[in-house]
C-alpha cells in the first residue's frame, strides 16, 4: 500500500496531502513545485 504524504508547494506555500503531489499546484499553476514535507511540519503550518 503506498502511504500519503503531505506536499508544500514551493510557489505559493500550497498544502496537499496524498500518495503523490498534483502534477501542477491547483492554486498557482506552477508546474512539478511541490516538495515533500514532514508531517509534524505540515501540522505546524496547518495551524492543527
Ligand atoms: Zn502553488
Amino acid at each position: 500500500m503506498a502511504q500519503k504524504k503531505y506536499w508544500r508547494c514551493k510557489v505559493c506555500g500550497d498544502i496537499h496531502y496524498g500518495v503523490n503531489p498534483p502534477k501542477e499546484c491547483p492554486t498557482c499553476h506552477a508546474d512539478e513545485a511541490y516538495e515533500e514535507i514532514s508531517s509534524a511540519e505540515a501540522k505546524k503550518l496547518l495551524k492543527l
